[in-house]
């Protein structure tokens, strides 16, 4: 993004707080993700957020794991969110763990039930509920709302010991049942829990909630500007409360409109349930919106940083196109992938006047946008492989490929005029006959003649094969989570599709997995995970212009 782009919010507020030497100037910020699954597209923003502030003003960024739900939480999707925060190239400066914080925790809730701020209820969640008023009316107060704050200490202590059941008491801040906004009518601090914890294994068994932890968390680490989404707006006064009251290291938080995007959903619950009912094939499936399901796919880290800083940061919600990311995309491998040639549906090509057993060996320009690129070795022959679409027998006027009579380039070779086509017995294309021009070599074409056409082939001879895996939307509708019923009803039927042999260039042979190619005129590639030299395996990264748009204009 350009310098002169103005202020966000977020920069505002913190401009002013420099200037006025709040928190004496300093920024601190922390990105929180709960280790319940793996990061997505929406994260990798609110990263890009969290750490590019700290990095514009000087400040820090703590990698802290909000884990105070032993329920749902694993050490696998710890090591994974680490892995895909420094793939997309940012470096944290603490790594901290909520659960690190259970003692200071529990001394603070100590500290409220002596102050008289919090008390032990006894009540069951549905009687928590029903007294809890509505946003017209006011909660009644529990009838064990009125404890000492010594039978208090001792009631906590014995929660923790493990005294009582799950769901038997919680610890509920003392704030107000009629207050208007209703998650401070005496919220919920502690909840019991008999669960193993991936870090503190089987110590606790009471939980502090979110509320309890979050606030405290960034107080404990002199966090400056906590950064959440929107829906954490009205906890902003708890979260204050909890802070005034503990007298602790005056955090504040702010929020911002959490970033959607089309053609998929968003929430690890949903992306769970993709994983489990193995709609897809993992949480890396090239299909889903995670990190690792786009780093899988071939999308580099600079194409999710710049989206997310072109889409910016708002504040109510919105969905955002998903052709702005692959604009995104398409821009960074324009610049740093490599042109190769790839034939995904073959008919066979016979240059009737070149000399058979003869090999040529062309050098190709790798990367026309980048010279640094360097060139590769193209071997030509007699026999060549070429897109079945790019002839046709009868073709209308503005066909530029082959046909009869027709004369196109063979990209980085030479020009052939076609001379027709040979049928099996079902009336199927099996071969396609034309002459070259010797004097159109490419780079040193002296033929004087312009041809309209270009077209990619490989040598049957040399070529090699590759499972070729072409991707598409993996929903059918923009907003799957908007519709009625069930958002796995509007899964796409044919979000991939598997070409078992394309035939590509030798030079292709050594492709690592992780590395972006062009197939020329066909998208941009990446060699999987699972490609190795004996079975390389490529995964459609984008097409190179927008298909699905002109698609859709069509419908
Ligand atoms: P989900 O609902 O997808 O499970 P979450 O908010 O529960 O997401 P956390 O691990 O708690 O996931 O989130 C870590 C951080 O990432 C939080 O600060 C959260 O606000 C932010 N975040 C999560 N989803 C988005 C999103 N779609 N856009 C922007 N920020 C997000
Ligand atoms: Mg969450």
């Amino acid at each position: 993004m350009s310098e002169e782009r103005s202020l966000n919010f977020l920069e505002e507020i913190i401009e002013q707080d420099i200037a006025a030497g709040t928190h004496n100037g300093r920024v601190h910020t922390r990105f929180p993700p709960e280790p319940n699954g793996y990061l997505h597209i929406g994260h990798a923003t609110s990263i890009c957020l969290n750490f590019g502030l700290a990095k514009k003003y000087n400040g820090k960024c703590n990698l802290r794991f909000d884990d105070t739900n032993p329920t749902t939480e694993e050490t696998e999707y710890v090591e994974n969110i680490k892995n895909d925060i420094k793939w997309l190239g940012f470096q944290w400066d603490n790594e901290f763990y909520a659960s690190d914080y259970f003692d200071k925790l529990y001394e603070f809730a100590t500290l409220l039930i002596s102050k008289g701020l919090a008390y032990v209820d006894d009540s069951t969640a549905e009687e928590i509920a029903a007294t809890k008023g509505s946003t017209t009316t006011p909660g009644t107060n529990s009838p064990y709302r009125s404890r000492t704050i010594e039978e208090n200490l001792h009631l906590f202590t014995e929660m923790r010991a493990g005294k009582y059941k799950d769901g038997e008491k919680t610890l509920r801040a003392k704030v107000d049942m009629a207050h208007p906004n209703l998650l401070l009518r005496d919220p919920l601090m502690y909840r019991i829990k008999h669960e193993h914890h991936h870090r503190t294994g089987n110590k606790w068994c009471i939980y502090p909630m979110y509320d309890f932890a979050h606030g405290q968390s960034d107080s404990i680490e002199e966090i400056t500007h906590s950064i959440c989404t929107l829906e954490f707006i009205h906890h902003r006064p708890l979260y204050n409360w909890f802070i005034e009251q503990l007298g602790i290291f005056p955090s504040r938080q702010y929020e911002f409109a959490r970033r959607n995007l089309t053609y998929t959903v968003m929430s690890k619950r949903k992306l769970l349930q993709l994983v489990n009912e193995k709609h897809v094939t993992g949480w890396d499936d090239p299909r889903m919106p995670t990190i690792s399901g786009m780093r899988r796919r071939g999308y580099p880290p600079e194409a999710l940083r710049t989206f997310s800083d072109t889409i910016g940061i708002a504040k109510r919600e919105n969905i955002v196109d998903i052709g702005m990311l692959e604009f995104c995309v398409r821009e960074q491998l324009n610049k740093k992938a490599n042109r190769v040639m790839a034939v995904l549906d073959p008919v066979r090509l016979i240059v009737t006047n070149y000399p058979e057993g003869v090999t040529e060996v062309f050098h190709a320009e790798n990367n026309p946008e980048d010279q640094s690129a360097g060139t590769r070795e193209v071997p030509f022959s007699r026999e060549l492989w070429i897109e079945r679409e790019d002839f046709m027998e009868e073709a209308p006027k503005k066909f530029f490929r082959l046909a009869p009579g027709n004369k196109v380039r063979l990209k980085n070779a030479y020009i052939v005029t076609c001379d027709g086509c040979v049928k099996d017995e079902s009336g199927t294309i099996t071969e396609i006959h034309c002459t070259y021009l010797p004097e159109s070599k490419s780079g040193n074409d002296t033929s004087g003649l312009t041809v309209k056409g270009t077209i990619h082939w490989v040598s049957i001879q040399h070529a090699k094969t590759a499972e070729v895996r072409l991707y598409d939307r993996l929903f059918r509708v923009e907003d799957p989570s908007n519709e009625d019923g069930d958002f796995k009803d509007y899964i796409n039927p044919d979000s991939v599709q598997t070409l078992p042999s394309v035939f590509i260039e030798p030079a292709m042979a050594k492709t690592m997995p992780g590395q972006s190619v062009q197939f020329m005129r066909k998208g941009y590639f990446c060699a999987d995970t699972d490609s190795t030299p004996d079975r390389l395996i490529f995964n459609r990264t984008v097409t190179l212009k927008d298909a699905w748009a002109k698609e859709q204009k069509r419908n």
